[in-house]
Protein backbone atom coordinates (compact mmCIF):
# COMPACT_ATOMS: atom_id res chain seq x y z
CA UNK A 1 0.00 0.00 0.00
CA UNK A 2 2.58 2.68 0.94
CA UNK A 3 5.42 1.15 -0.83
CA UNK A 4 5.70 5.19 -3.47
CA UNK A 5 5.72 6.67 0.06
CA UNK A 6 9.17 8.83 0.44
CA UNK A 7 10.08 10.78 3.14
CA UNK A 8 8.98 14.63 3.52
CA UNK A 9 11.41 17.65 3.10
CA UNK A 10 12.10 18.14 6.32
CA UNK A 11 10.81 21.61 7.76
CA UNK A 12 13.59 23.60 8.54
CA UNK A 13 13.23 24.43 12.25
CA UNK A 14 12.20 21.28 13.36
CA UNK A 15 15.36 19.70 11.58
CA UNK A 16 17.86 22.18 13.89
CA UNK A 17 15.90 20.75 16.64
CA UNK A 18 16.44 17.34 15.82
CA UNK A 19 19.94 17.50 14.84
CA UNK A 20 20.46 19.49 18.14
CA UNK A 21 19.04 16.60 20.01
CA UNK A 22 21.27 14.09 18.22
CA UNK A 23 24.52 15.80 19.45
CA UNK A 24 25.71 14.63 22.31
CA UNK A 25 28.35 17.48 22.85
CA UNK A 26 27.30 18.88 26.40
CA UNK A 27 27.92 22.45 25.49
CA UNK A 28 25.76 22.37 22.49
CA UNK A 29 23.28 25.44 21.66
CA UNK A 30 19.83 25.68 20.43
CA UNK A 31 18.91 29.02 18.84
CA UNK A 32 16.52 27.58 16.49
CA UNK A 33 13.27 26.95 18.47
CA UNK A 34 11.21 30.30 19.20
CA UNK A 35 9.87 29.63 22.76
CA UNK A 36 10.90 31.63 25.61
CA UNK A 37 13.34 30.11 28.04
CA UNK A 38 14.89 31.40 30.98
CA UNK A 39 18.51 32.13 31.79
CA UNK A 40 18.60 28.36 33.19
CA UNK A 41 16.82 27.33 29.31
CA UNK A 42 14.04 26.33 30.90
CA UNK A 43 10.41 27.40 30.34
CA UNK A 44 8.36 30.19 32.32
CA UNK A 45 5.39 30.22 33.78
CA UNK A 46 3.50 33.30 33.84
CA UNK A 47 2.42 35.11 37.07
CA UNK A 48 -0.90 35.86 35.21
CA UNK A 49 -1.02 31.80 33.51
CA UNK A 50 -0.87 30.47 37.76
CA UNK A 51 -3.53 32.89 38.71
CA UNK A 52 -5.86 32.00 35.74
CA UNK A 53 -5.40 28.40 36.78
CA UNK A 54 -5.82 28.70 40.23
CA UNK A 55 -9.24 30.44 38.98
CA UNK A 56 -10.48 27.99 37.25
CA UNK A 57 -12.68 24.69 38.51
CA UNK A 58 -10.43 22.11 37.37
CA UNK A 59 -13.06 19.45 36.42
CA UNK A 60 -13.55 21.83 33.88
CA UNK A 61 -11.22 21.03 32.04
CA UNK A 62 -12.70 17.84 31.10
CA UNK A 63 -15.39 19.11 29.12
CA UNK A 64 -15.80 19.64 25.80
CA UNK A 65 -15.30 23.66 24.63
CA UNK A 66 -18.37 25.49 24.96
CA UNK A 67 -19.85 27.93 22.51
CA UNK A 68 -19.94 29.90 25.22
CA UNK A 69 -16.18 30.00 26.11
CA UNK A 70 -15.40 30.19 22.30
CA UNK A 71 -16.82 33.32 22.02
CA UNK A 72 -15.60 34.98 25.53
CA UNK A 73 -11.95 33.77 24.01
CA UNK A 74 -12.88 35.60 20.59
CA UNK A 75 -14.08 38.79 21.89
CA UNK A 76 -11.45 39.26 24.34
CA UNK A 77 -8.48 38.26 21.66
CA UNK A 78 -10.30 40.70 19.12
CA UNK A 79 -10.39 43.76 21.64
CA UNK A 80 -7.10 43.36 21.69
CA UNK A 81 -6.24 43.63 17.94
CA UNK A 82 -8.40 46.10 16.64
CA UNK A 83 -8.92 47.70 20.48
CA UNK A 84 -11.86 47.67 22.74
CA UNK A 85 -13.31 50.79 22.13
CA UNK A 86 -13.50 50.47 18.22
CA UNK A 87 -16.78 49.83 16.17
CA UNK A 88 -15.58 46.68 14.84
CA UNK A 89 -16.18 45.68 18.63
CA UNK A 90 -19.27 47.46 19.19
CA UNK A 91 -20.88 46.52 16.85
CA UNK A 92 -19.80 42.84 16.37
CA UNK A 93 -18.79 43.27 13.47
CA UNK A 94 -16.50 40.72 13.09
CA UNK A 95 -16.38 36.86 12.86
CA UNK A 96 -14.18 34.26 14.30
CA UNK A 97 -13.21 31.20 16.03
CA UNK A 98 -10.74 29.29 18.01
CA UNK A 99 -7.70 27.90 16.93
CA UNK A 100 -5.13 26.09 17.06
CA UNK A 101 -2.57 28.11 17.47
CA UNK A 102 -1.30 30.82 15.23
CA UNK A 103 -0.34 27.61 12.78
CA UNK A 104 -4.03 26.99 13.40
CA UNK A 105 -5.46 30.73 12.46
CA UNK A 106 -3.11 30.95 9.35
CA UNK A 107 -4.35 27.34 8.19
CA UNK A 108 -7.86 28.01 8.94
CA UNK A 109 -8.22 31.10 7.08
CA UNK A 110 -5.75 29.81 4.04
CA UNK A 111 -8.48 27.20 3.37
CA UNK A 112 -11.67 29.55 3.64
CA UNK A 113 -9.48 31.83 1.54
CA UNK A 114 -9.63 28.80 -0.97
CA UNK A 115 -13.12 27.94 -0.20
CA UNK A 116 -14.15 31.48 -1.06
CA UNK A 117 -11.00 32.98 -3.78
CA UNK A 118 -10.61 29.62 -5.38
CA UNK A 119 -7.62 31.26 -8.02
CA UNK A 120 -6.23 33.48 -5.56
CA UNK A 121 -2.83 33.96 -4.50
CA UNK A 122 -1.17 34.65 -1.46
CA UNK A 123 1.79 37.54 -1.00
CA UNK A 124 3.86 36.57 1.56
CA UNK A 125 6.98 38.77 2.56
CA UNK A 126 10.56 37.85 1.72
CA UNK A 127 11.76 36.67 3.87
CA UNK A 128 9.20 35.27 6.36
CA UNK A 129 8.03 32.73 8.98
CA UNK A 130 9.00 29.14 7.01
CA UNK A 131 5.91 27.51 7.77
CA UNK A 132 3.87 30.23 5.75
CA UNK A 133 4.46 28.85 2.14
CA UNK A 134 3.48 25.40 3.90
CA UNK A 135 0.08 26.04 5.23
CA UNK A 136 -0.72 27.96 1.77
CA UNK A 137 1.00 25.41 -0.44
CA UNK A 138 -1.33 22.45 1.68
CA UNK A 139 -4.37 24.26 0.41
CA UNK A 140 -3.42 24.59 -3.05
CA UNK A 141 -3.10 28.57 -2.75
CA UNK A 142 -0.07 29.44 -5.28
CA UNK A 143 2.30 31.90 -2.93
CA UNK A 144 4.14 34.79 -4.45
CA UNK A 145 6.42 37.06 -2.34
CA UNK A 146 6.82 40.85 -1.97
CA UNK A 147 10.68 42.52 -0.79
CA UNK A 148 10.56 43.21 2.81
CA UNK A 149 14.58 43.21 4.06
CA UNK A 150 17.31 44.42 2.53
CA UNK A 151 20.21 42.28 3.33
CA UNK A 152 23.05 45.42 3.09
CA UNK A 153 21.45 47.68 5.09
CA UNK A 154 19.99 44.99 7.28
CA UNK A 155 16.86 47.27 7.48
CA UNK A 156 13.18 47.71 5.68
CA UNK A 157 13.67 48.06 1.63
CA UNK A 158 10.47 50.46 2.25
CA UNK A 159 10.82 50.90 -1.97
CA UNK A 160 10.99 47.51 -3.04
CA UNK A 161 7.95 46.68 -0.65
CA UNK A 162 5.87 49.20 -1.62
CA UNK A 163 6.82 48.92 -5.90
CA UNK A 164 5.76 45.40 -4.98
CA UNK A 165 2.10 45.64 -3.27
CA UNK A 166 1.78 48.24 -6.50
CA UNK A 167 2.51 45.64 -9.14
CA UNK A 168 0.74 42.79 -7.26
CA UNK A 169 -3.06 42.53 -9.41
CA UNK A 170 -5.67 44.48 -7.67
CA UNK A 171 -7.06 42.57 -5.05
CA UNK A 172 -4.72 40.46 -3.74
CA UNK A 173 -4.40 38.39 -0.44
CA UNK A 174 -1.05 39.90 1.60
CA UNK A 175 -0.26 38.23 5.03
CA UNK A 176 1.47 41.40 7.04
CA UNK A 177 3.18 40.68 10.49
CA UNK A 178 2.29 43.80 12.03
CA UNK A 179 4.92 43.64 14.70
CA UNK A 180 8.12 41.74 16.15
CA UNK A 181 8.37 40.68 12.10
CA UNK A 182 9.68 36.76 12.06
CA UNK A 183 12.53 36.35 10.97
CA UNK A 184 13.84 39.70 10.67
CA UNK A 185 12.94 41.67 13.66
CA UNK A 186 12.90 44.80 11.28
CA UNK A 187 8.93 46.42 11.37
CA UNK A 188 8.06 49.59 9.28
CA UNK A 189 7.36 52.92 11.11
CA UNK A 190 3.95 53.91 11.64
CA UNK A 191 4.29 56.47 9.28
CA UNK A 192 5.35 53.51 6.30
CA UNK A 193 2.19 51.64 7.47
CA UNK A 194 0.13 54.43 6.68
CA UNK A 195 1.19 54.65 3.56
CA UNK A 196 1.47 50.81 2.92
CA UNK A 197 -2.55 50.64 4.24
CA UNK A 198 -3.27 53.88 2.02
CA UNK A 199 -1.59 51.72 -0.89
CA UNK A 200 -3.47 48.47 0.10
CA UNK A 201 -6.83 50.74 -0.37
CA UNK A 202 -6.22 52.11 -3.76
CA UNK A 203 -5.02 48.59 -4.90
CA UNK A 204 -8.07 46.87 -3.00
CA UNK A 205 -5.80 44.54 -1.36
CA UNK A 206 -6.61 42.26 1.28
CA UNK A 207 -4.52 42.55 4.73
CA UNK A 208 -4.36 39.37 7.01
CA UNK A 209 -2.22 40.02 9.81
CA UNK A 210 -0.13 37.08 11.59
CA UNK A 211 -0.38 38.63 14.96
CA UNK A 212 2.18 35.82 16.56
CA UNK A 213 4.20 38.11 19.04
CA UNK A 214 1.96 41.05 20.70
CA UNK A 215 3.78 42.69 23.12
CA UNK A 216 7.07 41.72 22.23
CA UNK A 217 8.04 44.72 19.77
CA UNK A 218 7.11 47.42 22.24
CA UNK A 219 6.31 45.88 25.46
CA UNK A 220 2.93 46.90 24.91
CA UNK A 221 0.05 45.04 23.69
CA UNK A 222 -1.69 48.28 22.64
CA UNK A 223 1.37 49.31 21.07
CA UNK A 224 2.28 46.39 19.04
CA UNK A 225 -1.85 46.47 17.09
CA UNK A 226 -0.91 50.09 15.79
CA UNK A 227 -0.55 48.86 12.56
CA UNK A 228 -3.66 47.01 12.41
CA UNK A 229 -4.99 49.80 13.68
CA UNK A 230 -4.01 52.26 11.35
CA UNK A 231 -5.73 49.37 8.33
CA UNK A 232 -9.01 49.56 10.23
CA UNK A 233 -9.05 53.49 10.36
CA UNK A 234 -8.65 52.64 6.62
CA UNK A 235 -11.69 50.83 6.30
CA UNK A 236 -10.18 48.14 5.46
CA UNK A 237 -11.71 44.23 5.30
CA UNK A 238 -9.19 42.78 7.53
CA UNK A 239 -8.63 38.65 8.81
CA UNK A 240 -6.43 38.40 11.57
CA UNK A 241 -4.46 34.64 13.05
CA UNK A 242 -3.60 35.33 16.44
CA UNK A 243 -1.55 33.61 18.84
CA UNK A 244 -0.87 33.13 22.79
CA UNK A 245 2.28 31.09 22.26
CA UNK A 246 4.50 33.50 22.93
CA UNK A 247 3.02 35.86 24.66
CA UNK A 248 1.26 34.15 27.67
CA UNK A 249 3.82 31.94 27.42
CA UNK A 250 1.50 28.90 26.29
CA UNK A 251 3.12 26.99 23.46
CA UNK A 252 1.98 23.46 24.64
CA UNK A 253 -1.71 24.70 24.90
CA UNK A 254 -2.31 25.76 21.40
CA UNK A 255 -3.97 28.84 22.13
CA UNK A 256 -5.11 30.91 19.36
CA UNK A 257 -7.86 33.06 17.29
CA UNK A 258 -8.75 33.80 13.77
CA UNK A 259 -10.79 36.34 12.91
CA UNK A 260 -11.58 38.40 10.33
CA UNK A 261 -14.05 41.42 9.59
CA UNK A 262 -17.60 41.55 8.65
CA UNK A 263 -19.98 44.37 6.87
CA UNK A 264 -22.77 43.53 9.43
CA UNK A 265 -23.65 40.67 11.93
CA UNK A 266 -25.85 39.25 9.19
CA UNK A 267 -22.43 38.85 7.26
CA UNK A 268 -20.35 37.59 10.73
CA UNK A 269 -23.06 34.79 11.02
CA UNK A 270 -22.26 33.41 7.66
CA UNK A 271 -18.56 33.59 7.82
CA UNK A 272 -18.85 32.37 11.48
CA UNK A 273 -20.71 29.36 10.40
CA UNK A 274 -18.21 28.78 7.04
CA UNK A 275 -15.25 28.80 9.59
CA UNK A 276 -17.17 26.44 12.32
CA UNK A 277 -17.78 23.71 9.33
CA UNK A 278 -14.20 24.29 8.28
CA UNK A 279 -12.76 23.95 11.74
CA UNK A 280 -14.79 20.42 12.44
CA UNK A 281 -13.50 18.66 9.83
CA UNK A 282 -10.12 19.60 11.10
CA UNK A 283 -10.23 18.79 15.02
CA UNK A 284 -13.48 18.96 15.98
CA UNK A 285 -13.36 21.47 18.65
CA UNK A 286 -10.31 22.96 20.44
CA UNK A 287 -9.16 21.58 23.39
CA UNK A 288 -10.30 23.66 26.70
CA UNK A 289 -7.67 24.02 29.13
CA UNK A 290 -5.91 26.48 26.94
CA UNK A 291 -9.19 28.44 26.14
CA UNK A 292 -9.96 28.70 29.45
CA UNK A 293 -6.60 29.74 30.70
CA UNK A 294 -6.78 32.54 28.21
CA UNK A 295 -9.98 33.79 28.67
CA UNK A 296 -9.95 34.12 32.18
CA UNK A 297 -6.77 36.16 31.22
CA UNK A 298 -8.21 38.45 28.96
CA UNK A 299 -11.88 39.20 30.84
CA UNK A 300 -10.52 38.68 34.40
CA UNK A 301 -9.28 42.30 34.63
CA UNK A 302 -6.89 41.69 37.85
CA UNK A 303 -5.56 39.09 35.77
CA UNK A 304 -5.61 40.84 32.63
CA UNK A 305 -3.41 43.98 34.53
CA UNK A 306 -0.86 41.52 35.74
CA UNK A 307 -0.69 39.91 32.00
CA UNK A 308 -0.27 43.37 30.75
CA UNK A 309 2.47 44.48 33.51
CA UNK A 310 4.51 41.68 32.76
CA UNK A 311 4.32 41.98 29.37
CA UNK A 312 5.09 45.64 30.23
CA UNK A 313 8.35 45.20 32.02
CA UNK A 314 10.24 45.32 28.64
CA UNK A 315 8.90 48.21 27.71
CA UNK A 316 10.28 50.35 30.68
CA UNK A 317 13.27 48.59 30.21
CA UNK A 318 13.97 48.79 26.45
CA UNK A 319 13.55 52.33 27.21
CA UNK A 320 16.25 52.26 29.92
CA UNK A 321 18.61 49.81 27.63
CA UNK A 322 18.40 52.16 25.05
CA UNK A 323 19.36 55.05 26.95
CA UNK A 324 22.18 53.30 28.57
CA UNK A 325 23.53 51.72 24.74
CA UNK A 326 23.54 55.56 24.05
CA UNK A 327 25.71 56.52 26.47
CA UNK A 328 28.07 53.34 26.48
CA UNK A 329 27.23 52.46 29.97
CA UNK A 330 27.94 49.12 30.75
CA UNK A 331 24.78 48.20 32.65
CA UNK A 332 24.65 44.28 31.85
CA UNK A 333 26.82 44.27 35.34
CA UNK A 334 25.36 43.36 38.49
CA UNK A 335 25.59 46.72 39.93
CA UNK A 336 23.25 47.49 36.75
CA UNK A 337 21.04 44.55 37.21
CA UNK A 338 20.80 45.36 40.84
CA UNK A 339 19.33 48.62 39.87
CA UNK A 340 16.84 47.98 37.51
CA UNK A 341 15.29 44.95 39.46
CA UNK A 342 14.12 48.65 41.59
CA UNK A 343 12.09 49.36 38.06
CA UNK A 344 10.81 45.80 38.04
CA UNK A 345 10.82 42.95 40.35
CA UNK A 346 9.79 40.66 37.20
CA UNK A 347 13.00 41.92 35.36
CA UNK A 348 14.08 38.66 34.65
CA UNK A 349 11.10 37.48 32.47
CA UNK A 350 10.59 37.32 28.91
CA UNK A 351 11.50 40.23 26.70
CA UNK A 352 13.59 42.02 29.08
CA UNK A 353 15.66 38.96 29.22
CA UNK A 354 15.41 38.76 25.37
CA UNK A 355 16.68 42.42 24.82
CA UNK A 356 19.57 42.01 27.57
CA UNK A 357 20.99 38.79 25.53
CA UNK A 358 21.02 41.18 22.67
CA UNK A 359 23.02 43.60 23.70
CA UNK A 360 25.30 41.21 26.24
CA UNK A 361 26.02 39.16 22.49
CA UNK A 362 26.78 42.55 20.61
CA UNK A 363 29.02 43.80 23.17
CA UNK A 364 30.87 40.52 23.01
CA UNK A 365 31.27 40.63 19.53
CA UNK A 366 32.83 44.38 20.11
CA UNK A 367 35.02 43.49 22.84
CA UNK A 368 36.19 40.84 20.28
CA UNK A 369 36.74 43.47 17.57
CA UNK A 370 35.23 41.94 15.12
CA UNK A 371 35.38 44.07 11.96
CA UNK A 372 31.59 43.55 11.45
CA UNK A 373 29.24 45.65 12.62
CA UNK A 374 26.82 44.28 15.36
CA UNK A 375 24.36 46.89 15.56
CA UNK A 376 21.29 45.07 14.14
CA UNK A 377 21.54 42.68 17.00
CA UNK A 378 19.97 45.55 19.21
CA UNK A 379 18.29 47.16 16.57
CA UNK A 380 15.50 44.17 16.12
CA UNK A 381 12.81 43.40 18.55
CA UNK A 382 11.45 40.82 19.33
CA UNK A 383 12.42 37.07 19.84
CA UNK A 384 14.80 36.93 16.54
CA UNK A 385 17.77 38.45 15.99
CA UNK A 386 18.36 38.18 11.76
CA UNK A 387 22.20 38.11 12.21
CA UNK A 388 23.00 38.29 8.91
CA UNK A 389 25.22 34.99 9.16
CA UNK A 390 25.21 32.87 5.59
CA UNK A 391 24.88 29.33 4.85
CA UNK A 392 28.09 28.66 5.24
CA UNK A 393 28.88 30.30 8.19
CA UNK A 394 25.59 28.90 9.95
CA UNK A 395 27.19 25.26 9.19
CA UNK A 396 30.69 25.74 10.35
CA UNK A 397 28.99 27.04 13.22
CA UNK A 398 26.77 23.52 13.77
CA UNK A 399 29.89 21.46 12.37
CA UNK A 400 32.50 23.04 14.84
CA UNK A 401 30.94 24.58 17.77
CA UNK A 402 27.95 22.78 18.50
CA UNK A 403 25.46 25.74 17.88
CA UNK A 404 22.38 25.02 15.98
CA UNK A 405 20.44 27.86 14.29
CA UNK A 406 17.89 27.67 11.15
CA UNK A 407 20.35 28.01 8.18
CA UNK A 408 19.08 31.63 6.95
CA UNK A 409 21.41 32.64 9.88
CA UNK A 410 17.66 33.10 12.20
CA UNK A 411 19.68 33.02 15.66
CA UNK A 412 16.86 32.94 18.59
CA UNK A 413 17.53 34.88 21.79
CA UNK A 414 15.67 32.87 24.13
CA UNK A 415 18.24 30.46 23.31
CA UNK A 416 20.89 32.67 24.16
CA UNK A 417 21.89 33.07 28.08
CA UNK A 418 24.41 34.87 30.76
CA UNK A 419 26.37 31.41 30.87
CA UNK A 420 26.94 30.34 26.70
CA UNK A 421 26.87 33.95 25.51
CA UNK A 422 30.33 34.40 25.46
CA UNK A 423 31.23 31.01 24.22
CA UNK A 424 28.85 32.12 21.02
CA UNK A 425 30.00 35.33 20.55
CA UNK A 426 33.39 33.78 20.20
CA UNK A 427 32.60 31.17 17.40
CA UNK A 428 30.58 33.90 16.01
CA UNK A 429 33.65 35.49 15.71
CA UNK A 430 35.42 32.72 14.41
CA UNK A 431 33.53 31.65 11.74
CA UNK A 432 33.03 35.48 10.39
CA UNK A 433 36.98 36.09 10.70
CA UNK A 434 38.17 33.45 8.21
N1 LIG B 1 3.37 33.13 12.80
C1 LIG B 1 4.64 33.45 13.00
C2 LIG B 1 5.18 34.66 12.33
C3 LIG B 1 5.46 32.67 13.82
O1 LIG B 1 6.72 33.02 14.01
C4 LIG B 1 4.91 31.52 14.43
C5 LIG B 1 5.73 30.62 15.31
N2 LIG B 1 7.02 30.62 15.23
C6 LIG B 1 3.58 31.22 14.20
C7 LIG B 1 2.83 32.03 13.39
C8 LIG B 1 2.90 30.03 14.80
O2 LIG B 1 3.04 29.92 16.15
P1 LIG B 1 2.09 29.02 17.03
O3 LIG B 1 1.39 28.07 16.15
O4 LIG B 1 2.96 28.37 18.02
O5 LIG B 1 1.18 29.97 17.69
Amino acid sequence: WWDHVTPALKDPISAVTQAFLADPCPYKINLGVGAYRDDEGKPVVLQCVREAEAKIEASNFLESTSTALSSKLVEESAKLVYGEDSDVIKEKRFAGIPALSGTGACRLFAEFQKRFYPESRIYLPDPTWSNHRNIWREVHVPDRTFRYYHPDSKSLNFMALMDDVKNAPDGSFFLLHPCAHNPTGVDPTDEQWREISSLFKVKNHFPFFDVAYQGFASGDVEGDAKAIRIFLEDGHSIGCAQSFSKNMGLYGHRVGVLSVLCNDKIQAMAINSQLQQISRTMYGSPPIHGISIVSKILSDPDIKAIWLKEVKVYLVSSFFFRFCTLFDFHYYKDDWTDSLSIISKCYKVMATRIHRMRVILREALERLESPLNWQHITNQVGMFCFSGLNRAEVYLLEKEFHIYMTPDGRISMAGVTTKNVDYLANAIHEVTAC
